[in-house]
């Protein structure tokens, strides 16, 4: 069959990078950035450029919802049921709950990863139809402090700028941030930058020293949560030099007055005691902000999850504002969305006190706009409730059934503990989902099969507000169908379970496609800041930013260029806010301060990711990051368990020395949940204490204390297995984790070879049977294998080789002095045959020498650390060339240049070589 291509949208990050699928029948086959689109112009990132991988039908096999899956008792087995069962059993269920309880009773729980026609069926079907808001998503753990920091600042949730700007920055202000990895093809857009314009600053305030902050002219590590303190100080610092632009203060804003008076205090010796900075970095930050000129603000999760995410937003725009850097080429605050269209589903209102197309639910007018576009006689006034209330409200019982579209709750949200209440106290849990296994599914009484990317139709809309088309390349697998469709169905349903509420007595829903639920919400934003009347989707061939209204010949990219902003006067809004502490500061019980952020190579809770081995090369297991400091102050090695405590929860990992971090602190990637280790994951501990404005939660700072894991009998087992079974075989040996004290499960190796690494630790030896099922499942326990077993002492050592002599599998369980060497044997396909009885005694060191297996860095030409390490050591020149010289050699940071910090920051760090 010949390859057709596909012009369609990256489903990770908000960056929107444009893709070209490659397909051959039913089959995705290829992947390619797409040359034209204006957000990547053909650059794709290590996620980017894998999609087609990930894709694979043995993995689909493997790993996706083929069916409607019913599960009549909760914890108990699922069975395959129809769609039109399906559904009318949801109808039944939801319609019967509204009828007893009201429609306050049932949330529905969606996903910044919906496209606008998924979440604008979604909306309407809540607010229109069930008639009350508890609609969230899980944008709200992740933007919504920048959107309550836009609306009190600027009047309206629009992100002034665009990534045109990146180019036109003289001094590029990143806070909150890690762009390297979270939005790795504006990292690549920003170096073009640099490199044409050296004399571009980038300053980064972030507690971590990421390879963002590695990468920046001045890093700010400022403590943990003091960043309006960091903003008020910069404030201060502009009016006393006399950097401010005073008549664009008179002419455009109010408020200054105030916000004058609130940053007098803030002197540089107390912002750098507060922020436990150094004054002079603090001066030097104000002097490029406001004297090196156009800024533009780069600021992410950073600030937003906070519990004064809010304040944080309003105080970095205050800066902008009082400067007058806005508006104009290379200027402005502008934040980045983490998910792929968070954006489209605040266009939509698809949040609990948000209405469509910006509206707002407190706004009786813009209540009855929105009741005249569905042909409803009203919508509630009542806001909804934010993901974290709408959580507690099912933990509390007040929430009887929660609807789940296209995330994983049960790994994402903060306090695990109440999370898992909430699900299980639930009288009907629905799981809208694309994966068969997300920890949230366990939990449903049915579960939906939705279709995902490279399969659906329809738009997202990125960062700097420029909506693109999804458009789908080949059929969904099995029953799976689109999010929308699933959503009309339902709605379809419910209309003649709920008392009437369409004024006409049609159906609200009579959507045959996507291009219709869109050309509806189209209309909803006539006249309004996003109006998007001048578009169809047959102009969004080229993708294009709002407002593009009627008449219009292309998007606008730059918003308040003429000074008029989107409040009632026209004027953009100083606000004033007081700086305070995280809420749940360090103290003498929880004396470290843990945050959270994202791996390079992963997306959220890895469903898709973490099907692929490559993808774990960069960061390959679950860990507590700690400064080196640290460890050595506590006697811990490197891999030594730790059991972290929070005030919400528990949770044991291995520590791992960084310099990333500093002492008092320490980092876990927000990946890390309980598909791949033992435990609730990350968000066992976090809080849900969040922003009063925002209702964001602080998913960024949680106190906690950490000791020693007393597990002192280990397992470690590792196999290489046909990649058709390899992720199956993963879902058996995480159904062991309940048996084991600390226990990770992740992938390796590159496809077609694919493996598998399991980590186990227990306080004493583990029973035969757990030993005998890990065997099986690895491959381990028929055929030729060399086998030692002491029962008394729990040793017990089982080691299969392949034909050539390399290692096929093994597991290694008891006191094991090392088991790294054997591990790097297996992983290298490097001959084993000749280490005899050292495979099976474990010893510390290696009878013979073996390469070691380090840490990947460049992902696309699968280089280690280790090779670019030996590499440099022959490097001569400048640092340019040198780097030159790496990549002429190994290729590393050639194809998608995520690697490329990390690889500058080893060129300054090696000695120059001979
Ligand atoms: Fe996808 Fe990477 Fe582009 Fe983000 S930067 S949209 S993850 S390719």
């Amino acid at each position: 069959m010949a390859t057709r291509e596909t012009r369609s949208t990256c489903p990770y990050c908000g960056v929107g990078c444009g893709v070209i699928i490659a397909s051959d029948g039913p089959t995705i086959t290829g992947i390619r950035g797409d040359p034209d689109h204006p957000a990547n112009f053909g650059r794709l990132c290590t996620k980017g450029s894998t999609l087609h991988l990930s894709a694979a039908p043995h993995l689909a096999r493997q790993t996706r919802l083929l069916q409607p899956l019913q599960r009549l008792a909760r914890g108990g087995p699922t069975h395959a049921i129809g769609w039109d069962t399906a559904l009318d059993l949801a109808a039944d269920r939801i319609g019967s709950i509204v009828q007893a309880n009201g429609p306050e009773a049932v949330g529905f729980y969606l996903s910044g990863q919906l496209l606008t026609e998924d979440y604008y069926v979604f909306n309407k079907l809540v607010k229109g139809l069930i008639g009350s808001n508890n609609v969230d998503t899980n944008s709200r753990l992740c933007m919504s402090s920048a959107v309550a920091g836009y609306k009190a600042t600027l009047g309206s949730d629009a992100p002034p700028s665009c990534y045109e700007d990146l180019q036109f920055a003289q001094t590029v202000f990143i806070a909150g941030s890690n762009l390297a990895w979270a939005h790795p093809v504006l990292m690549r857009r920003l170096e073009d930058a640099k490199r044409i314009h050296p004399d571009q600053k980038w300053i980064v305030a972030d507690p971590r020293r990421t390879e963002t902050a590695a990468a920046a002219d001045l890093h700010l590590p400022l403590l943990p949560g003091t960043d309006v303190a960091l903003f008020h100080g910069m404030m201060h610092l502009l009016l006393w030099e006399g950097m401010t632009n005073p008549s664009y203060i008179a002419a455009h804003t109010s408020g200054f007055a105030e916000l004058r008076d609130r940053v007098r205090e803030f002197t540089p010796r107390h912002v750098a005691q507060v922020c436990g900075l150094r004054e002079d970095d603090i001066v030097q930050a104000a002097r490029w902000f406001g004297g090196h000129t156009p800024t533009l603000s780069l600021y992410c999760q950073g600030l937003n999850q906070s519990s004064s995410g809010t304040d944080k937003n309003t105080a970095l725009i205050n800066l902008h504002l009082a400067t007058g850097q806005i508006g104009q080429a290379g200027a402005g605050p502008f934040s980045l969305t983490g998910q792929p269209n968070a954006m489209g589903g605040r266009e939509v209102g698809g949040l609990a006190n948000l209405l469509s197309a910006h509206r707002d639910l407190g706004n009786p007018a813009h209540r009855a706009e929105v009741a005249a576009l569905w042909g409803v006689a009203e919508v509630p006034a009542k806001p909804g409730k934010t993901a974290v209330e709408m959580f507690q409200a099912a933990a509390d019982g007040e929430i009887r059934a929660l609807w789940i579209a296209c995330t994983n709750p049960a790994q994402s949200m903060p306090d695990q503990t109440t999370v898992r209440r909430a699900l299980q106290r639930c009288e009907f849990v629905v799981v809208q989902e694309a994966y068969a296994h997300t920890a949230s599914g366990e939990h449903a009484d049915l579960l939906l099969p939705a279709s995902t990317w490279g399969e659906k139709e329809g738009s997202v809309t990125n960062s700097e507000r420029r909506i693109s088309r999804v458009r789908a390349a080949v059929p969904a697998p099995g029953q799976a169908r689109a999010d929308w469709v699933i959503a009309r169905d339902l709605a379809r349903r419910l209309e003649r379970r709920l008392p009437p509420r369409s004024l006409d007595g049609t159906t609200m829903f009579p959507y045959e496609t996507a291009e219709q639920v869109w050309n509806e919400h189209r209309e909803s934003t006539r006249g309004r800041d996003l109006d998007i009347t001048g578009l169809s989707y047959a102009r969004l061939e080229q993708p294009q930013p709002w407002p593009y209204p009627s008449g219009a010949t292309s998007g606008q990219t730059r918003l308040y260029g003429d000074g008029r902003f989107a409040t009632p006067d026209g004027r953009a809004r100083f606000a004033a806010p007081l700086w305070r502490p995280t809420a749940e500061p360090r103290e003498a019980r929880f004396p470290v301060s843990l945050t959270t952020g994202r791996l390079r190579d992963q997306w959220h809770g890895m469903s898709r990711t973490g099907t692929l081995g490559r993808l774990f090369a960069h960061a390959s297991e679950p860990a507590l990051e700690l400064h080196p400091q640290e460890l050595t102050r506590q006697r811990w090695q490197a891999g030594d368990l730790v059991q972290v405590s929070s005030r919400q929860g528990k949770l044991v990992l291995p520590v791992q020395p960084s310099e990333s971090v500093l002492p008092a602190q320490a980092f876990i990637a927000m990946h890390w949940g309980p598909e791949y280790m033992t435990g609730l994951g990350v968000n066992a501990l976090t809080s849900g204490a969040r922003c009063p404005q925002s209702g964001q939660p602080e998913l960024k700072h949680t106190a906690v204390r950490l000791v020693k894991a007393e597990l002192p009998w280990q397992l470690v087992a590792a196999a290489w297995l046909p990649e058709d079974c390899v992720l199956t075989t993963r879902e058996r040996l995480r159904a062991m984790f309940g048996r084991m004290g600390y226990g990770s499960c992740v992938l390796f190796g590159r496809e077609p070879a694919t493996g598998l690494l399991l980590r186990a630790a227990l306080g004493g030896p583990a029973d035969a049977a757990l030993l005998d099922d890990i065997e099986d499942a690895l491959q381990l326990a028929q055929g030729p294998v060399l086998r030692y077993a002491d029962t008394r002492s729990g040793q017990r050592r089982a080691v299969r080789l392949q034909a050539d002599g390399s290692l096929q599998a093994f597991m290694l369980a008891g006191d094991l002095a090392s088991q790294g060497w054997i591990l790097d044997l297996l992983q290298q396909g490097q001959p084993a045959a000749g280490f005899g009885r050292a495979l099976l005694a474990a010893t510390a060191l290696p009878p013979l020498a073996v390469s070691r297996h380090s840490r990947q860095v460049c992902a696309c030409h699968d280089v280690s650390e280790d090779s670019i390490a030996a590499a440099l050591a022959h490097c001569s020149g400048s640092a340019q060339q040198r780097l030159q010289t790496l990549q002429e050699r190994l290729r590393c940071g050639t194809e998608c240049g995520s690697c490329l910090p990390a690889l500058k920051a080893m060129v300054q760090t090696a000695p120059v070589g001979v």
